[in-house]
């Protein structure tokens, strides 16, 4: 194992520990033009690692957030399960902090106003900060009003003098986004009220190493937490984790919620570090990961070649992150796979990093007909399986690569 020269994102510690490399590859989210095909792609190193001080899973390359979030394809509510999950979310919080016409709820990395809408519907006022110009405008134009900022402790700073202080703050999928994560927390820690609550979702890294998801790793993603992680990060910044929930959304996440004062772990958050305690510093559990994700790759590339052989025609559903890592590092695209469809009309008409598959609708399937589809959006499985049921009915058959390989 060789010792990158970076140090930890969030104690700073400078020995880490190489997990899993995955070479060089071009932004997962960085879509072509037609125009664009002829051009170079410019790629970046990709390796995983870990700190053994806090326990906190990183890459070590950081590519800027100005060039990765000021224009993003990626719209919540394109997606149905995630709207579920966000109103069930924003019900309970409305309910069990009393919130009314008084109160504040800010989102950080509010998208296109895909949570807040619940919030407004019930008439507690919301504030929505979003990077993504062409999101953010998206979110203004539905009514969620938007500051079209990076979050960090000057723009906390900056609220706070202003008179706005949140009782909640909503930070989903953000966290992991963040170069300076000390900034960050700094920031929530300041602009929440004395009583307010921070609820905080990230994918779980035991998730990720348990269930083989390695396309999770892209550039967006520096960190990948444990619970340990966290409350070593938060506690630097006076905030404590009160309460943990464990949730099967995005392939498993962690939700904390955590508060300044009057506040005590609950016994879950107790028993969860303490069952992280086996694994969390422990680099025989990382490396098991790494031979996990080449076990994979072989069984997918198998799979796949095998019915090319056969002659069979193999489409991709998913534009995604995930799926960009997952072509690229196992090396497949043209003539193996034959097109992409993705649902999110912004990335129809665009080509996949690196691998230049042309994205449509789809509806394509139908008109068509492939025999396979590589489902690598496979966080939606079940989602999209039910939207393509005329597709299945068909004889069409899907092919889910994660956690293993399996034909439905
Ligand atoms: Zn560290």
């Amino acid at each position: 194992m060789n010792t990158p020269q970076v140090s930890c994102r969030s104690c700073g510690e400078r020995e880490l520990i190489t997990i899993l490399s995955l070479g060089k590859t071009p932004l997962a989210n960085a879509l072509l033009t037609l125009e664009q095909l002829s051009q170079k792609e410019r790629t970046f190193d990709l390796d995983l690692v870990f700190c053994p001080s806090c326990s906190l899973v990183q890459i070590t390359e950081t590519v800027p957030p100005e060039e990765l979030f000021r224009e993003y394809f990626y719209l919540s509510s394109f997606s149905e399960t995630m709207l579920r999950h966000s109103e069930e979310n924003v019900e309970e919080l409305i309910q069990s902090r009393k919130l009314d016409g008084n109160s504040l709820v800010v989102e950080i990395a509010s998208n296109d106003g895909y949570l807040l809408q619940y919030y407004k519907r019930a008439g507690v006022p919301v504030l929505g900060i979003e990077p993504a110009r062409n999101i953010a405008q998206t979110a203004v134009e539905r009514g969620i009003p938007t500051i079209c900022e990076f979050f960090d402790t000057d723009l906390a700073q900056k609220l706070v003098a202003d008179g706005q202080r949140a009782d909640i703050v909503h930070a989903n999928n953000v966290l992991a986004h963040v170069p300076d994560l000390n900034g960050f927390v700094r920031g929530i820690q300041s602009l929440l009220k004395d009583s307010g609550v921070a609820v905080i979702e990230v994918p779980y890294v035991k998730d990720m190493i348990d269930r083989n998801e390695f396309d999770t790793i892209y550039h967006e993603h520096l960190c990948y937490f444990s619970l340990t992680a966290l409350d070593n990060l938060f506690r630097r910044h006076g905030l404590l984790i009160s309460d943990v929930k464990r949730l099967d959304i995005h392939g498993g996440t962690l939700r904390i919620y955590a508060r300044k004062q009057d506040s005590k772990q609950s016994a879950i958050v107790d028993k969860m570090l303490a069952e992280e305690d086996a694994w969390v510093r422990n680099d025989r559990f990382y490396r098991g990961f790494g031979e996990g994700v080449e076990r994979l790759r072989r069984e997918l590339v198998d799979t796949l070649s095998r019915l090319k052989t056969e002659g069979k025609r193999i489409a991709v559903y998913g534009a995604s992150a995930k799926g960009s890592t997952l072509l690229n590092y196992f090396g497949l695209g043209s003539p193996l796979l034959d097109f992409v469809v993705d649902r999110s009309t912004v990335k129809q008409g665009h080509y996949t990093p690196g691998t230049h598959l042309p994205i449509y609708s789809p509806a394509v399937l139908l008109n068509e007909k492939p025999d396979y589809v590589l489902l690598l959006t496979w966080n939606f499985a079940d989602e999209i399986l039910q939207q393509q049921s005329e597709y299945r009915k068909q004889g069409g058959r899907f092919i889910i690569p994660i956690p293993q390989v399996r034909v439905v």
